[in-house]
């Protein structure tokens, strides 16, 4: 008998499941729902634009989307067009991969104020997401405080301070390279509340902070820890060829135009200004057992923006318990319940490369093909395909991706791999089109 497996999502931890359960053998028709007429995830909308061959990736699962059990539901939201309920009626397995799409707020006084933003907004900002494209913050501003010191904060960093040349030869929207290439931000402060030995860089997007055309980075080397004891055993190698690397920074000559300081044991407690952030308020810490620890010690930092890139909780889906202490769904080893799975960020909260949703995806997969051995039936593909209908949803199919993604990469700018359609009304028009 044919099982029907739902996939709620379209990012990696998505198609690495659906490529685990095809080479399982399995009798299987599997569906990816997707929110958006585009897939892959934070491939496309979170992966920095300078960062063209990250996204490669998608190569692969383009081809596990072509593949005879596959189906692409795409504008589906789980929760608007479709209930997680109803799905779990219609299919014999239901696996949320709908990731981590919501900024951890920042939750220090002030945090609302205009020009304070989360990374998720910020970045689907420059990345053309239609849920962010009209975000229009207000770059005008001399410098900018990114806080988290993650390579999400790095790409942040970096691509407010890269040039037009640079910008334009990447598929990063027209209005945000103008805002940023018009921008009068000459620093930007990347702050850590802990040491730098405690970094979530990686060394690679790191070593690229040495290489900006027109930005120096900025490094007390009196604030690089000496010591790498509070840091686990197995991480002081690559912490220290980190803070390395930093130290080498600091000697670099600050001979351009612009800045990014990076700045450790930095934790911000205030946002300062009237209606829009004027600076903020941040506290020098030591770290206790692999914690900050104020010192009661504050500093003023001016900056008229500030994002914060200090992770990300996944949404509340009804029908699945959440765990509101870490945003992701209760689950063992991506189990939620009977015929109900959690993959990738959804399963297992922010953290990781794209590599990591690969072991995601085949520990669930192996679940499904153990449970579903019994054998079920459900109408699956079908009986969603009726439901939307009656729903008057209009759900894209993969060959309509198909259209899109020729589309953008027909319009792009020269130099530019595509021209990212940033409304989903536009990626629609498109598709009535003959
Ligand atoms: C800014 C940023 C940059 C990154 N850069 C890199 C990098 O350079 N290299 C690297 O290795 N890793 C990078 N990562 C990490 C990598 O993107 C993640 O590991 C990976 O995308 C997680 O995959 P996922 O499938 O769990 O979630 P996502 O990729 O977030 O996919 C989730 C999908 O579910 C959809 N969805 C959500 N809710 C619903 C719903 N209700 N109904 C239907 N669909 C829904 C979303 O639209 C999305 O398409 C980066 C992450 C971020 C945030």
């Amino acid at each position: 008998m044919t099982l029907s497996v739902a996939i709620i999502g379209s990012g990696p931890s998505a198609f690495y499941t659906a490529d685990a359960l095809v080479k399982s053998g399995i009798d299987a028709r599997i569906d990816l729902i997707e929110r958006l007429p585009a897939p892959f995830g934070l491939i496309r909308y979170g992966v920095a634009p300078d960062h063209e061959s990250t996204r490669k990736v998608s190569r692969s699962f383009d081809k596990t989307a072509r593949g005879a059990s596959l189906s692409f539901f795409g504008n589906v939201e789980v929760g608007r067009d479709v209930s997680l309920d109803e799905l779990r009626q219609l299919y014999d397995a239901v696996v949320l991969a709908v990731g981590a799409p919501l900024d951890r707020p920042l939750g220090i006084p002030g945090s609302d104020k205009k020009g304070v933003f989360g990374s998720a907004a910020f970045v689907g900002w420059y990345n053309g997401h239609p849920d962010f494209r009209d975000l229009d913050p207000d770059l005008k501003v001399k410098a900018a405080a990114v806080v988290g010191v993650g390579n999400v904060g790095l790409d942040v960093a970096r691509l407010l301070v890269r040039s037009r040349a640079e910008l334009e030869a990447t598929d990063m929207p027209e209005y945000a390279v103008e805002a940023i290439v018009n921008s009068e931000i000459t620093d930007v402060y990347l702050l850590g509340r802990r040491s730098a030995a405690h970094a979530a860089f990686t060394i690679g997007e790191l070593r690229e902070m040495g290489e900006l055309e027109g930005a120096s980075p900025v490094v007390d080397a009196a604030s690089l820890p000496t010591s790498f004891d509070d840091v686990p055993e197995e991480d002081r190698r690559i912490k220290a060829k980190m803070v390395d690397m930093l130290r080498g920074f600091a000697s670099l000559p600050q001979d351009r135009p612009k800045r990014v300081h990076f700045r450790f044991n930095a934790a911000p407690r205030e946002v300062l200004g009237g209606d829009r952030v004027e600076g903020l308020r941040v506290e020098r810490t030591r770290v206790e057992g692999g914690r900050a620890v104020g010192t009661g010690e504050t500093y003023g930092l001016p900056c008229g923006l500030v994002v914060a890139a200090i992770g990300y909780r996944s949404p509340v889906i009804q029908g699945a318990s959440f765990d509101e202490r870490n945003g992701l769904y209760v689950n063992r080893g991506g189990v939620i319940d009977a015929g109900l799975y959690a993959v990738g960020w959804a399963m297992r909260g922010p953290s990781g490369v794209i590599g990591t949703n690969k072991i995601d995806g085949q520990t669930v997969a192996k679940h499904i093909v153990e449970n579903l051995r019994a054998g079920a039936g459900k109408p699956g593909r079908d009986g969603l395909a009726e439901l939307l209908k009656r729903r008057g949803a209009r759900p894209t199919s993969y060959a309509d991706w198909g259209r899109i993604d020729a589309a953008e990469i027909a319009r792009a700018r020269q130099g530019a791999p595509r021209g990212k359609f940033t409304t989903i009304a536009e990626m629609l028009a498109l598709l009535e089109t003959g």
